[in-house]
């Protein structure tokens, strides 16, 4: 089998679909890996390197041609991708229901599109999981874009010319990216709190460390919606929560928010005036800017001042990470594609009625298949 691995064209996408070690492992199931020239550069991995594991390297039509799988990190143009054969797999981060066009054109190409976002959550395609890998990014470099913006230090340190007190950080929605927040500003030597609605976070707060901050009068989730995934609360839990938080984000520097509920705008925890309650120079980090944003009056990718206080407006933070982000993107690209090979056959074999592969492929045989598409 033939593999082709596009370079990005999105505007500030850094990111790569492959890397020198997955290349290496495509090569060692039997696959021919191409990758197109300059596909790594701002990602720090260079053609050469592409070429030491064993990929040929050249342009975007020399590539296409005979490719079985096209990796790629966000969706292409299928206009861009004229002379792959029909009946090639695209593979990536399709965003199939902002890009309902784009899929259909797809399918008019022949190509078997497979959106990796739409893995499922189940134990087997953990380590398939863009979104995971990706959020986990996030998670960090939030804390660090924050602590770059805060005009004080994190960590207490007794120094002879007096004490500077520890930073106070409170993260709201514990999923991937809030564990890594807390974790890393713990690390960083904050005093950590946090919360969410699913019950079961309120645990995994405290083995970190940090304090939980909990509606306790009104039900959360306690069993967790699908997939692990949050569900919109009832009013009378949002008025409590609202209240919770106004007493509790007053004394806090910097608050990360990520809470995200699928297929809905982000839920709204932070008001203006509970912002102008909080001391000049603190500063919030929205993870959730691209789905609305958790904070009122945040603008995505903007640090945006109101009330003495700066609102990051955080957008594709693993963005720029580059390099990590490319080499665990890679991975799970690789962990999808090798848990598919038949090694007797020497391909990928990819059965209509496997769970991970029922729920990622959205075009097949010249038509739209994928029934979350078609229903939504
Ligand atoms: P997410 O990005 O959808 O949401 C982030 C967090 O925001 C979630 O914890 C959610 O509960 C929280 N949230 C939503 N509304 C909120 C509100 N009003 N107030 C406060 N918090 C709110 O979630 P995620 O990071 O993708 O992860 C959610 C869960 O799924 C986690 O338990 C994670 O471990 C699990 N997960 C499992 C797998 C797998 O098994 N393959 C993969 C990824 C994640």
């Amino acid at each position: 089998m033939k593999i082709a691995v596009v370079r990005e064209t999105a505007p500030g996408e850094t990111r790569v679909a492959a890397s020198p070690e997955t290349v290496k492992k495509f090569i060692g199931l039997g696959a021919e890996v191409a990758v197109e020239s300059g596909a790594g550069e701002a990602a720090s991995v260079p053609d050469a390197e592409y070429e030491a594991a064993g990929a040929t390297v050249g342009p975007r039509d020399k590539l296409l041609g005979d490719a079985d799988i096209i990796l790629a990190i966000n969706g292409p143009d299928a206009g861009t991708l004229a002379g792959a054969k029909s009946g090639a797999l695209l593979v990536g981060a399709l965003d199939p229901m902002r890009r309902r066009e784009a899929i259909d054109a797809y399918a008019g190409a022949g190509l078997e599109a497979l959106a990796m976002e739409w893995m499922p959550r189940i134990t087997r395609a953990q380590s398939m999981d863009i979104l995971s890998s990706q959020s986990n990014l996030a998670g960090y470099k939030a804390v660090v874009d924050g602590a770059a913006v805060y005009g004080r230090a994190f960590p207490m340190m007794m120094t002879a010319a007096g004490t500077v007190s520890a930073a106070r950080v409170f993260v709201m929605g514990v999923g991937v990216a809030g564990l890594q927040a807390i974790a890393t500003a713990r690390r960083l030597g904050a005093q950590v709190s946090a919360t969410d609605v699913r019950s079961a976070t309120k645990e995994q707060i405290q083995s970190l460390g940090a304090k939980p901050i909990f509606v306790e009068n009104v039900a959360g989730i306690e069993g967790e919606g699908s997939g692990g995934y949050a569900t919109e609360m009832s009013e009378e839990y949002q008025k409590a929560q609202a209240e919770l938080v106004s007493g509790h984000i007053a004394k806090q520097d910097i608050v990360i928010t990520t809470a995200l509920i699928p297929g809905r705008p982000a839920p709204r925890l932070i008001s203006d005036a509970q912002l102008a309650s909080m001391r000049p120079g603190s500063v919030v980090v929205d993870l959730a800017a691209d789905a609305g944003g958790n904070v009122e009056g945040c603008v995505p990718g903007e640090n945006v001042v109101k009330h003495g206080v700066t609102i990051i407006g955080a957008t594709n933070l693993a963005r720029s990470l580059a390099a990590d982000s490319s080499a665990l993107f890679s991975r799970n690209l690789f962990n999808f594609l090798s848990a598919f090979w038949d090694k007797d056959q020497g391909k990928l074999v990819l059965p209509d009625d496997d769970e991970i592969v029922k729920a990622i492929r959205l075009t097949q045989g010249g038509k739209v298949v994928s029934e979350r598409l078609l229903g939504a």
